[in-house]
């Protein structure tokens, strides 16, 4: 006997809780099923930053992360030469195991159906109508039918290539990670620490400081960096090289192996719609270029294709297709902005540069917080005007350095 869903999702991660949460409070029966046994980690830096923040918000749960997560008074930008400026804006470090876990018990709440422990393995069209889709729950084969299916599972392959999505199978970027607790280190810090550095030329390093006094230290490559880097190896440069990282990891306690996985990013590399058949968050590369932020965005998706199928459902497979295309064309400028930035970002003259001038200059500084609080066109940072403000400071630059915001 099969199982019967208005809507199945696969995969409850972000992107998966988000749209399951978002369709069964529209009263439709959600089938959200996973390969997963929850609680489950997920490598990955555990920072939310202001895209998380706002999609929390409007899926009613901002409160209950806050809960559970260590809020952070910004994000601190740290240039090849050591300069830095606190660039201002809504964020938090909140690990994936406790995040992922409130963000199902959520969708469950809602009515979603939850099975875990299965694993997708085809979709067919039965009639232009209903889609069959196979899971294997051990060895047991398991079906279940509906009109609308999302496709939720993440960076991996081959559950994309299964579901007729894939366009391109290379990943664009890797990232490395590790928790280390440090409970002196851990009192006065409150910043999500985004460090540039010679050791992970083509990326960068990062510190997040989660609960419980547990920090997330990790190194991501963007673009094709990956290709000729040895993430592990630069972790290590990485961790010797930045005195923060140094010191968390010389007298903190060592929680966990270093852990990788690749990111796909860019809204790039797979179709987001082939009929009633959508997919939502990393599977479509929904993670940003650049940053390797890709925990709002996931949500953000995933709340898009479920109001495509609420608004559109009674117009047919097309409708909600396009309806939701459109809604993705609507982010994709800025994704497009950030890969082409991951140039700039390589370049050490010019992060220092940028990471100087908006320490120095109210003006610049107010675009960056900008960017990361999705209020400035991240446009500036491919026009002529705004290189030339990156490089040499703009007419209008006003001196206004707090000092408390200044690390030595
Ligand atoms: C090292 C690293 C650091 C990162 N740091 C950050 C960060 O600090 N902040 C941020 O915003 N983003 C970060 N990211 C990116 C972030 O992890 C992803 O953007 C986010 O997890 C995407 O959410 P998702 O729901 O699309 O997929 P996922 O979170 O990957 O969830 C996919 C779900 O699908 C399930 N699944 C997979 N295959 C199948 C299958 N065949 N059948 C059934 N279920 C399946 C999985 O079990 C999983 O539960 C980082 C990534 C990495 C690798």
């Amino acid at each position: 006997m099969s199982r019967v869903y208005d809507v199945i999702v696969i995969g409850a991660g972000p992107a998966g809780c988000a749209a399951a949460r978002t369709l069964a409070k529209s009263n439709l029966s959600v089938g959200l099923l996973d390969k997963a046994v929850f609680p489950r980690d997920k490598v990955c830096g555990d920072a939310l930053i202001p895209d998380a923040y706002h999609a929390l918000k409007k899926l009613g749960l901002i409160e209950r992360v806050i809960d559970i997560s260590c809020p952070v008074r910004g994000m601190r930008l740290t240039g090849f030469d050591g300069s830095n400026v606190l660039v201002r804006a809504a964020g938090a470090c909140v690990p994936r195991l406790k995040l992922d876990e409130l963000l199902l018990k959520s969708a469950i709440e809602a009515g979603a159906e939850f099975l875990s422990g299965h694993e997708f393995a085809r979709i067919a069209d039965e009639d232009g109508k209903t889609y069959c889709v196979e899971f294997f729950n051990g060895n047991d084969s398991v079906i279940a039918r509906s009109a609308w299916v999302l496709l939720a599972t993440g960076a991996a392959i081959k559950p994309i290539q299964q579901a007729g999505l894939l366009l391109r199978a290379e990943s664009r970027s890797v990232a490395v990670r590790q928790y280390v607790r440090n409970e002196r280190l851990a009192k006065d810090f409150n910043e999500l620490v985004f460090a540039f550095d010679r050791t992970v030329k083509g990326g960068y390093g990062w510190v997040f400081p989660g609960p419980d006094a547990i920090f997330n230290i990790g190194i991501g490559f963007f673009g094709s960096a990956h290709k000729h880097s040895n993430p592990r190896r630069a972790y290590e440069g990485f961790v010797a090289q930045l005195p923060l990282a140094r010191d968390l990891i010389r007298d903190g306690t060592i929680l966990s192996p270093l852990t990788g996985a690749p990111l796909r990013t860019g809204l790039a590399g797979a179709r987001f719609a082939k009929g009633g058949l959508m997919g939502i968050g990393e599977c479509i590369g929904a993670t940003f270029p650049l940053t390797g932020e890709g925990i709002g965005k996931a949500m953000e998706t995933g709340m898009l294709a479920a109001s495509a199928i609420i608004a559109q459902s009674s117009s047919g497979r097309g409708a909600v297709a396009e309806a939701y295309t459109q809604g993705i064309a609507g982010l994709q400028p800025k994704y497009d902005v950030y890969r082409k930035a991951e140039f700039m970002f390589s370049w050490p003259y010019l992060t220092n540069k940028l990471v100087t001038h908006a320490d120095n200059s109210l003006y610049i500084r107010t675009k960056v917080e900008g960017l990361f609080n999705e209020t400035t066109d991240p446009a500036f940072l491919l026009t002529l005007s705004g290189w030339r403000q990156i490089l040499f400071g703009s007419g209008n630059e006003v001196q206004n350095v707090r000092p408390k915001d200044r690390i030595s």
